[in-house]
């Protein structure tokens, strides 16, 4: 035999149950983000390099160490996406959404790459989906976005989660920011790791991200957080946010010592926690990114959007939620005339939306009672000689082992009854 090949590293098949359970929950989101008013937008997985570079920023992880980039025939520099943010901001403004729809709620579900060390909850290819706000400054949006990603968690069946919020405030507050920062720690800089010292040098608000316990002990004693920096506007629009919260009875901490890595955020940031999760706890994040329609060529426009991590979410689950049922009917048989018989019936059925499914490897009449089995079907129908002599079908309910004979010209009626009440 040849040897099999194997997935890459980092990347994962899901199978079954589990495919079953991510369409239910991706179902159970699609409503909650319709319900919100958003629209769905599907962005491509390849984009050119340069539209991550300008929008997360140099010096930003992603940018400098996680991005799939390789150079086509074309020697165009090409980027795997690692996020969506960034693409739905390009086609918002490519196919002049601003002025179609000026103000647009956008969603998006899919795989994003990140070349990372694969481990729980972290994988080359992950999945999220998330919602892009694009055409406001108003602060009700934003607690609007944060109400949304508990409306989504709460409705997929995460519980225990817990919100955390910050403002970065606007650009020149995020310069003050970062001043502040480099102040902090500029007479302990040996001390820190040395990703630290470069984020000194290149994303000092960065060094907030660090999670080396002696990194973040020397900020924590040298700096009170990100409010003494806020202008009265960015104050006035926390506080706005914050009361519009309260408002709506949600639940958060207010982090003054959470920032988001990726240079495009500005004013509220958010992060959504699990305790299950360990060292890597974030199931979501997100916040107001006012520069990046701007920083993408667009005018200037206010912006919101959050990302929820698929894998993390599914670990997250207090329960698996009940998933979409089996089959309906399996069609058991023995002999060829008999096979004939249910592979047109089965057709039939399949047609009208009944769902059924019958054996195509020649397998004993008990070998098929427990593919019906595994198949979760409702109904077993079987042909054997007695019933082919007689025209008939022996229906056996799979979950009360109840059997009766239905005359076969009546078979395919008495299903519909059955599952359509007709
Ligand atoms: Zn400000
Ligand atoms: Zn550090």
């Amino acid at each position: 035999m040849k040897e099999q090949i194997r997935a890459l590293r980092g990347t994962k098949d899901l199978l079954l149950k589990e495919a079953r359970l991510w369409t239910t929950l991706e179902a159970k989101a699609r409503a909650v983000f319709n319900a919100f008013g958003y629209e769905e937008i599907r962005v491509p997985i390849i984009e050119e390099s340069s539209l991550f570079v300008r929008s997360l920023g140099e010096g930003t992880d992603i940018v400098d160490k996680q991005m799939f980039t390789f150079i086509d025939r074309g020697k165009r520099s090409i980027t795997l996406r690692p996020e969506a943010t960034a693409s739905v901001v390009r086609a918002y403004l490519e196919n002049n959404l601003i002025n179609e729809m000026g103000f647009a709620k956008l969603f998006y579900m899919g795989p994003m790459f990140r070349a990372e060390r694969p481990q729980a909850g972290r994988m080359r290819q992950f999945h999220q989906m998330g919602v892009e706000a694009i055409g406001s400054y108003s602060p009700y949006l934003d607690a609007e976005v944060i109400a949304l990603i508990a409306a989504v968690l709460d409705s997929i069946g995460v519980a225990g989660y817990s919100i955390k919020i910050n403002s970065l405030g606007c650009p020149s507050d995020k310069k003050k920011l970062a001043e502040a920062l480099r102040k902090a720690v500029i007479n302990n800089l040996d001390k820190l790791c040395d990703d630290c010292k470069v984020r000194y040098e290149k994303n000092a608000l960065r060094i907030l991200d660090c999670k080396n316990d002696t990194c973040k002990k020397i900020l924590r004693d040298a700096f009170r957080g990100t409010g003494e920096c806020l202008c009265p506007d960015c104050l006035s629009h926390f506080e706005t946010v914050k009361k519009a919260l309260d408002g709506l009875k949600i639940n958060y901490i207010v982090d003054p010592y959470l920032v988001r890595g990726l240079d495009y955020y500005t004013k509220t940031t958010f992060e959504v926690t699990h305790k299950k999760l360990g060292a890597q706890d974030a199931i979501g994040a997100g916040g107001r990114y006012d520069n990046l329609i701007e920083e993408l060529g667009g005018q200037a426009k206010g912006a919101c959007g959050f990302a929820i991590g698929m894998e993390r979410t599914v670990m997250a689950l207090a329960e698996i939620p009940e998933l979409s049922d089996g089959i309906k009917v399996f069609f058991a048989t023995m002999g060829e005339e008999e096979y004939k018989i249910a592979f047109n019936m089965a057709m039939e059925l399949r047609v009208q939306g009944i769902s059924c499914e019958l054996d195509y490897e020649g397998k004993s009449l008990k070998a098929q009672m427990r593919a019906a089995d595994r198949l979760g079907a409702k109904y077993a129908a079987i042909i054997g000689g007695d019933e082919l002599k007689n025209r008939s079908v022996t229906l056996r309910n799979m979950s009360t082992k109840e059997q009766k004979t239905v005359p076969e010209r009546d078979f395919i009626s008495e299903m519909e009854r059955i599952f359509f009440n007709i």
